[in-house]
């Protein structure tokens, strides 16, 4: 059986190249529709009810954080041919992003890399370990290659 919809997700690191590659790879044997994803892991200020806390401008400007994230992943798009209305830009944890998106738009694939910006100390990042043990559809973690 055919994959019927594609699920790339991306953290802009160097490696999110070998990920959108192999998962259009993929989509195309398929002729299945791709959509791309990026979360944007912002953490709103908190009140805690006493002290009011100081945070810098930089971390209440959530919606510019998003706007260069569209950019960016609108950028990416193009690069490879994906159509504007198949990006996404998400808030939240990555993985629970990636899971949730998965399972509201009946993705059955989901591509992400092995490892990302958090680094490859353990073969399966803080990312991919998760999805793989959570998602409810196929996942393919892209083994990246450092050269
Ligand atoms: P990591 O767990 O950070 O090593 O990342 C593993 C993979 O998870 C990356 O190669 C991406 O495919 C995906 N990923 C990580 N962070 C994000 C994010 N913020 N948005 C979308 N995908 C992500």
């Amino acid at each position: 059986m055919n994959y019927q919809h594609t699920l790339i997700a991306v953290d802009f690191s160097a490696s999110c190249e070998q990920v959108i590659n192999r998962g259009l790879h993929i989509a195309k044997l398929n002729s299945c529709p791709v959509s791309l994803i990026h979360v944007v892991e912002y953490l709103p200020p908190m009140d805690f009810g006493y002290e009011p806390i100081i945070v810098p401008d930089w971390y209440n400007n959530e919606q510019e954080i998003v706007s260069q994230a569209e950019k960016s992943l609108q950028k990416l798009a193009t690069e490879h041919d994906i159509a504007t209305e198949r990006t996404r830009v998400l808030t939240g944890t990555p993985k629970n992003e990636i899971l949730k998106f998965a399972e509201t738009d009946d993705v059955d694939l989901i591509v992400i890399g092995s490892h990302g910006r958090h680094g490859f100390q353990r073969l399966l990042g803080s990312t991919a370990y998760p999805v793989i043990q959570n998602a409810h559809c196929d996942v393919l973690a892209i083994r990246i290659s450092e050269d």
